[in-house]
């Protein structure tokens, strides 16, 4: 089984084909091409994507891509066993170009359309990459999104948690943006973050101790912007300092919020079979260390995609259009674009 994945929903035009791996039972799957191309180039110059220079963008490169694709994997089109996209949530002019293309590649080609949730496909890369059994529990922190999720199946998904105000990836690049850094922040800010003294400054830690596994970012994110105005013009060492402060910050907010979603985790699934980390945000070394090390004294396993499949790609569209595949869970060719479509289901209170 071969299936080609498609992405287009924020600034990566990706297009990838993925096949389930040999054998009985197996859950993992096999990257067998995945061609990604990043619009940063394009955006830099706003400090942030542009919805319609995106757009044009995906419109440019993608059939170049999938051909690539293909090329790489050594297939024809013909030999193709589905078609995924993703079909939401994100700008809609590139979801739209994505979503055209599938369907117009379906319906010459003859082959099911799977329309895949971008979110779901963050959250089913840990499946892709390691094979992990359900149920686990999620970190998916990106650029748009940040939810802690029971993972109970494909499809069956409950958001113990999520951020009330910034996404951890758009603080990261507000951040940036605030400190001059370049775009994407992300990478930026861990980069300077590592010659950087993390006590100088005392930045808030948001939510701590709250009894639902919430987030909030924008308070330490306006904590950060005072202590820089307060020292501006800032020397380089001040920017490490503070992007330092903010780094950790950040990961003792998770790990405090980490903490309370594997409590209500129990109420909802059961025992987990790891603790996975997934999105842009996944990317984060100091991240990834202190969720690993969390992982480890609740005696759980510890998930995260590598780098190249962390941020946004086609690998993980095609393998949530295997998993859908897989249970006939296919579109027809009305299946429609969408800016917001959450895919988990909220936590219910309580009693
Ligand atoms: P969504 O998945 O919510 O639709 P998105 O697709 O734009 O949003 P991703 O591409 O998954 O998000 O992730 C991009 C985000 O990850 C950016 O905000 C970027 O700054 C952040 N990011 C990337 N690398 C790192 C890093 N090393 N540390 C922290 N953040 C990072
Ligand atoms: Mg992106
Ligand atoms: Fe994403």
């Amino acid at each position: 089984m071969n299936v080609l994945g498609i992405e287009t929903t924020c600034d990566e035009t990706a297009a990838a084909i993925v096949a389930p791996a040999e054998g009985e039972g197996e859950t993992r799957g096999i990257v067998r091409a995945n061609e990604v191309l990043s619009q940063i180039a394009e955006h830099a110059a706003y400090g942030g994507v542009v919805p319609e220079i995106a757009a044009r963008a995906h419109v440019e490169v993608l059939d170049r891509l999938i051909a690539r694709a293909l090329d790489r994997a050594g297939l024809r089109l013909a030999e193709l066993d589905g078609i995924a996209v993703a079909a939401g949530p994100g700008l809609i002019g590139g979801v739209l170009v994505g979503l055209v293309t599938a369907k117009t590649l379906a319906l010459v080609a003859r082959k099911p359309l799977l329309a895949v949730n971008h979110l779901e496909a963050h959250a089913l890369t840990a499946r892709l990459t390691d094979g992990l059994a359900f149920p686990y529990l999620l970190l998916l922190a990106s650029g748009g999104h940040t939810q802690l999720v029971a993972v109970k199946g494909v499809g069956d998904y409950v958001r113990l948690g999520s951020t009330i105000d910034d996404a951890i990836g758009e603080a990261f690049d507000k951040v940036a943006k605030l400190l001059g850094l370049a775009y994407p922040g992300g990478p930026e800010v861990e980069r300077m973050a590592e010659a950087g003294d993390p006590e100088r400054f005392a930045l808030p830690r948001p939510m701590l101790g709250r009894k639902r596994a919430d987030f909030s970012l924008s308070g330490l994110k306006t904590a950060l912007r005072i202590e820089a105005e307060r020292i501006a013009p800032l020397a380089e060492r001040d920017v490490a300092d503070l992007c330092a402060g903010f780094q950790a910050a950040v990961v003792d907010v998770v790990v405090d919020r980490v903490r309370v979603a594997l409590r209500d985790f129990a109420n909802v699934a059961g025992h987990p079979t790891a603790l996975v980390a997934a999105g842009g945000v996944a990317a984060n070394g100091a991240l990834r260390r202190a969720l690993a090390a969390q992982a480890g004294e609740a005696g759980l396993a510890f998930v995260a995609p590598p780098l190249n499949l962390c941020g946004d790609n086609g690998a993980m569209i095609a393998w949530a259009g295997i998993e859908r595949l897989r249970l006939g869970l296919t579109d027809d060719l009305t299946a429609p674009a969408r800016a917001r479509w959450p895919f988990a289901a909220e936590l219910k209170a309580a009693g």
